[in-house]
């Protein structure tokens, strides 16, 4: 009898106590880290050339210093990642140096066509919407579609159509004309036909924005104008939901930036949060492998922050617009190679 009770204590032991205790120990492991914040953001994979005039440059310094302070800000009173994610899109989108709301590039018939997604990392609740032409500010719209409908994605007529149902801001699709994408769509139109695969160098400043908050939630926003000469419907990988856009608050948040069908076919967001939650990589480690081992020389790049604070900007084209700021004092801006490091 004593022995049988032994026994079936021993059993309990190892299917009940064990797998809970067990159970216990990855929960704590993966409580969220809560009080500091860090927030990193791109302006685009295709930059200015390095003989740039020193003007053009500082512009693009001034507009990403001026995004980072400003979702820096909001993070450090406590705001949250997915309000500061969509804060820092929509003054990109605002911007007519980026290619993403005012300063989109040019499809191959002459319009333009945004597509944007964001992502809530708490609860992987996720918007996104693609070939919209008449929405000011995409990310806000996606948001929408994160929030107000039981989809992930809307594309075209349907976006629209879901835009004037949320009474969202509306723009004529000439408000997002800018003399230097007509400039570059001119040149693609002398360069090559609508069916030939849009040249690197030709998509400039797509944005995104990943951030941590003081509450331990990470969320990532990416927007884009797509890439100069691109087909009518062309969709890339910003709007897709683990390939251009990607958070997690097991891992990391994530947005790309660069050819967007390269992004598309190898999963790039979700595939760095996989190799950290499978693999156990960092994120440096998990999107090292993935822009310089998995994607080609010059397919873009792409910005992380993991959920512990960790920020990445790796890129395998010339340069890449970027910014990251943190909790710990960290602030700085970079176009190519070396970074700018400022006290705001
Ligand atoms: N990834 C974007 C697209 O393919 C372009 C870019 O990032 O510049 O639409």
């Amino acid at each position: 009898m004593l022995v049988t009770m032994l026994k079936m204590l021993l059993i309990a032991l190892v299917v009940v106590i064990v797998p809970l205790l067990l159970s216990g120990c990855q929960a704590a492991a993966r409580a969220p880290v809560t009080g500091k914040y860090a927030i990193v953001l791109h302006g685009g994979a295709g930059v200015l050339s390095k003989t740039a005039p020193p003007q053009d440059v500082a512009a693009y310094e001034a507009a990403l210093t001026a995004a980072l302070k400003k979702g820096q800000d909001f993070l450090a009173s406590g705001g949250t990642a997915l309000d500061a994610v969509e804060l820092v899109v929509r003054q990109f989108e605002d911007d007519p140096l980026f290619n993403a709301g005012k300063g989109a590039v040019f499809t191959a018939q002459g319009t333009h066509e945004l597509d944007s997604s964001i992502m809530n990392g708490a609860t992987l609740a996720c918007g996104a919407v693609a070939g919209v032409t008449t929405v000011k500010n995409p990310i806000s719209l996606a948001r929408r579609v994160m929030e107000q409908t039981h989809h992930v994605l809307l594309a075209s007529a349907g976006a629209e159509q879901f835009a004037t149902e949320q009474s969202v801001e509306r723009v004529p699709n000439s408000y997002f004309d800018t003399d230097r994408r007509r400039k570059s769509w001119e040149e693609w139109k002398k360069e090559q036909s609508s069916n030939a695969p849009p040249a690197p160098g030709y998509a400039y400043g797509t944005v995104g924005c990943v951030a941590l908050d003081t509450h331990g939630n990470l969320a990532a926003g990416t927007s884009t104008g797509g890439m100069t000469g691109k087909r009518w419907g062309r969709m890339g990988d910003s709007p897709i939901v683990g390939a251009g856009t990607y958070a997690n608050n097991e891992s990391c948040a994530i947005s790309c930036t660069g050819t967007g069908e390269e992004f598309i076919r190898h999963g790039v967001a979700k595939t760095i949060s996989d190799r950290m939650l499978l693999a156990g990589e960092s994120l440096r480690e998990a999107s090292d492998h993935v822009v310089f081992k998995t994607l080609k020389p010059d397919d873009g790049g792409l910005i992380g922050v993991s959920r512990t604070g960790e920020m990445v900007a790796p890129y395998n084209s010339e340069g890449m617009f970027r910014g990251m700021a943190d909790s710990n004092g960290r602030f700085e801006i970079g176009i190519w190679d070396t970074v700018k490091n400022i006290k705001p």
